[in-house]
């Protein structure tokens, strides 16, 4: 399921993971009424899909380096984290919202994704619901009686997994984060949101929507033939 990544694919993963997780310290709820922490407005606000600077941005941004041809290859990345999705801390299996907490990110690093114009990569964290955790501690069997999806097993689920999003309809994943945000950096995710993820494969959601739409109507060869030569631009 995991590829190994060159090491210039890693070190963009990881800034990334940086930013994101500077983000979510700042703006996490401490104070005991509840109110979440407010990002300074010389923060700027990313994500949740980072797309790897153009030749545009090296040229233009002072200070920028020689033009590396790594950069070329590097894939988006696309982080299902709390901060930008705060209603993906629902454990998939007992349903609860109350019980669960989020473990950092997930170990097995980034997931490839199929993408419509180009491949990427997709880091998730870790949900762990302590009430599942409790119930497998305690008694085995009996989650239909206690409302616990069956189909779903353990207590720690990556938010890139297909047992975390094996109980949701496809239209109930979320098309947009509560953060998209369109920069410099992120312009052409607009058509974006959460990617759908399957055991074998996951797919970008402009890919997934493109394949509902036109598998009935074309066979699986011929689809490809299509999308290579009418979205992938020659390298
Ligand atoms: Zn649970």
């Amino acid at each position: 399921m995991n590829n190994p990544h060159p090491q210039f694919q890693l070190q963009w993963e990881s800034e990334i993971v940086e930013y994101v997780q500077f983000l979510w310290e700042k703006t996490r709820t401490r104070s005991k009424k509840g109110e979440p922490s407010k990002l300074g407005v010389n923060v700027p606000l990313l994500g949740p899909r980072f797309l790897p600077p153009s030749y545009l941005h090296v040229q233009k941004r002072s200070g920028g380096g020689a033009i590396e041809p790594t950069m070329q290859y590097l894939k988006p990345l696309n982080i299902v984290h709390p901060f930008y999705y705060p209603q993906l801390g629902q454990c998939p299996r007992c349903r609860s919202d109350k019980d669960t907490a989020w473990e950092g990110w997930t170990s097995k690093g980034a997931r490839e994704l199929h993408g419509l114009f180009c491949e990427e990569a997709a880091l998730g964290t870790q949900l762990r619901c302590n009430r599942c955790r409790e119930s497998s501690k305690g008694k085995t069997g009996g989650d239909a009686a206690s409302g616990m999806v069956a189909a779903i097993e353990g207590y720690c689920f990556a938010t890139t997994s297909a047992m975390y999003w094996k109980g949701w309809e496809h239209w109930r994943i979320p098309c947009e984060s509560h953060a998209q945000v369109v920069s410099d950096l992120t312009y052409s995710a607009a058509a974006g949101g959460l990617p759908i993820f399957f055991y074998r494969c996951a797919l970008t959601r402009d890919l997934f929507d493109l394949l509902v739409e036109l598998r009935p109507l074309s066979t699986s060869a011929g689809l490809e033939e299509r999308v290579r030569r009418e979205y992938r631009a020659p390298l």
